[in-house]
């Protein structure tokens, strides 16, 4: 038996689950990881601890960190790591990949997400619904698209950035990319038209940085 983890039980796990639990995959079981869940059971699926998991008998064991938080997912795949368990590559049915993609360990691709041609995309990427990545970008480890992001083309995103709900990302160019920084924030429903610093959370059309007052 195949045991497939779906590290995370809260919003993002549920539906990754969702997507996935019915495949129809020969002589796999699914299950969720949460190390906080008291729930025997989520959504009829079985839900462990990390130690539950590692001690369930099972012939191969996978994951899949279904956790929009960059930072948790990477500590997790240290702790998969550490264990010697690969990444489950979660990609929906309904996820269109075109020629010439890319996409290292890890990746979470939701129903209707799309990524076209001449794309290189990192470990640990997650695609939620409806987001697209277009031809000759390149993405880094640890990035999260939330629902609807529109990724034009020739558009680098380093590592960590988060992309929020509805975001537009301006086109590039070849040779001089619209550059999202490292660990930035684009908010929900932004309008990118000029490169996001690392570190920095922008909001708006045309999007601009945001401060506390
Ligand atoms: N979680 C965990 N181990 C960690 C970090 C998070 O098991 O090291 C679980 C946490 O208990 C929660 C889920 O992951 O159930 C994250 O849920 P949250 O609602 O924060 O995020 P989302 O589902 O939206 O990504």
């Amino acid at each position: 038996m195949k045991l497939v983890g779906i590290y995370g039980a809260s919003g993002f796990g549920r539906e990754v689950m969702g997507m996935l639990g019915d495949s129809s995959l020969p002589n796999t079981v699914f299950a969720f990881i949460d190390d906080a869940s008291p729930n025997a059971k989520v959504n009829d699926y079985p839900c462990m601890t990390w130690d539950a998991f590692l001690k369930k008998k099972a012939d191969e064991r996978s994951v899949a960190i279904a956790i929009a938080d960059s930072g948790s997912r990477q500590y997790l795949a240290d702790r998969c790591k550490q264990e010697g368990i690969g990444f489950f590559r979660a990609h929906a049915e309904s996820a269109i990949v075109f020629d010439k993609v890319d996409i290292a360990e890890g990746s979470i691709l939701c129903p209707l997400s799309t990524i076209t041609s001449n794309v290189k995309i990192g470990s640990h990427f997650h695609a939620n619904i409806y987001s697209y990545v277009a031809h000759d970008c390149v993405i880094g480890d640890f990035v999260t698209l939330a629902p609807s992001v529109k990724c034009n083309g020739n558009i680098v995103i380093e590592d960590h950035a988060y992309i929020g709900t509805g975001a537009i990302l301006k086109q590039g160019k070849p040779g001089n990319p619209l550059v999202i920084g490292k660990g930035a924030v684009v908010g929900m429903g932004a309008v990118v038209t000029k490169n996001v610093p690392p570190g920095e959370t922008v909001i708006g059309n045309p999007a601009r940085p945001f401060r506390h007052d």
